[in-house]
């Protein structure tokens, strides 16, 4: 390969401490290899999590950052069948190491995607619109006419949860954070499809569910946050309902009330695509992530990013961390 540039951390830690920007020497490109030239990588929650070392799976240090992303074909070894150079590709499932100008993996690795999708969304596809898709489909079957709860909608997954459940003709409860612009961001997810969006302090009241105009109980609830914003998930639920807990933005415990358990027997799971990756069902991941670039492709499935120069990471870095208020997802482009 070509000499790489990459974001290395040599240790865990704060990742705008420990993240460097490496001239990385040349890797040989064995016969199975492929040699990609990166167009684009996001900063998810897992790659902060990661080199903070508080993530069950992650790569041996010192270590590129970044676990998905999208490519063009540089070069590929002599064994290398499927895959020929200018051929546009994302790392499907994920991998490690995306937040560098080239990357040389297995042709396995590696998955064709079509040029019509942006960039941006198919560096994008395989983690958080996955793991939207799954827990639509993995928890409880949902009808047209049925209903979801989630918190945290503004996120990636809960924009993708917003349209997944429209496309489905499922209605959706959004819960979101006051902070500034949340009455824009209301506009926002009811132009995706959201049926209500509140946010947390609107919800200080006993009775939630006087709140739905037409909409049933819903049956299945998200939870990205924890903390309170996971108890307003649980009083939307109906009888026997499940919450699903896919991530831990607060940073807070979920409690749940004695009497939801004992009146209403809500359960509580939780979902990890890392783990459904190890399933024989993620044979499927690579035919998931083509449904849902053709739904980007019809203009059926949108979420915002911000789409930042590799060269200004460390700009990028700190709206990931949430540092500058929050902004739209983060999306180098090489
Ligand atoms: P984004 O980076 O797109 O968005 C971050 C979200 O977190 C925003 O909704 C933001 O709200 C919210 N947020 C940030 N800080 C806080 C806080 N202190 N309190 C409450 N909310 C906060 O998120 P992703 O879509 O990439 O990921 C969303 C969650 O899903 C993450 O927790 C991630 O780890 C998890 N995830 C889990 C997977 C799994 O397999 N279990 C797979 C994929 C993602 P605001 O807009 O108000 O700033």
């Amino acid at each position: 390969s070509p000499p790489s540039k990459g974001f290395v951390y040599e240790q865990h830690g704060p990742p705008d401490q420990v993240l460097r920007m490496v001239e990385l020497p040349p890797v040989p490109v064995k016969e199975n290899d492929v040699c990609v030239k990166m167009l684009a990588a996001p900063i998810n929650p897992s790659d902060i999590n990661r080199i903070e070392g508080v993530y069950p799976i992650r790569p041996q240090v010192p270590a590129v950052g970044g676990s998905e992303g999208v490519g063009e074909v540089h070069a590929v070894g002599s064994a290398v069948k499927s895959l020929s150079v200018g051929d546009r590709v994302i790392a499907c499932p994920t991998t490690f190491g995306t937040w560098q100008t080239y990357v040389v993996k297995e042709e396995s690795v590696w998955h064709k995607v079509s040029k019509n999708v942006p960039i941006e969304y198919a560096a994008t596809v395989t983690v958080n619109p996955m793991t939207a898709l799954r827990m639509m489909e993995d928890f409880v079957e949902l009808n047209p006419g049925d209903a979801i709860v989630q918190n945290g909608s503004s996120s990636m997954v809960g924009q993708c949860i917003v349209q997944l459940a429209r496309i489905r003709g499922v209605q959706s409860i959004n819960l979101i954070r006051e902070r500034p612009g949340s009455e824009e961001l209301k506009e926002k997810l009811k132009k995706l499809g959201a049926n209500e969006v509140f946010t947390e302090n609107q919800l200080e009241i006993k009775n939630v569910k006087s709140l739905l105009n037409n909409i049933q109980e819903p049956a299945l609830g998200f939870n990205c946050v924890g903390g309170n914003a996971a108890s307003l998930v649980q009083k939307f639920l109906r009888q026997g309902g499940t919450m699903v807990t896919y991530g831990g933005m607060a940073k807070k415990p979920i409690t749940v009330s004695t009497s939801s358990f004992i009146f209403k027997d809500l359960s509580l799971r939780g979902f990890w695509l890392q783990k459904w990756m190890n399933t024989e069902k993620a044979q499927d991941c690579r035919a998931m992530a083509d449904q849902l670039l053709s739904f980007v492709e019809q203009g059926e499935l949108k979420y915002e990013m911000e789409l930042v120069p590799f060269i200004e990471f460390d700009t990028a870095l700190n709206y990931a961390l949430g540092k500058s208020g929050s902004r739209p997802k983060q999306v180098l482009t090489f």
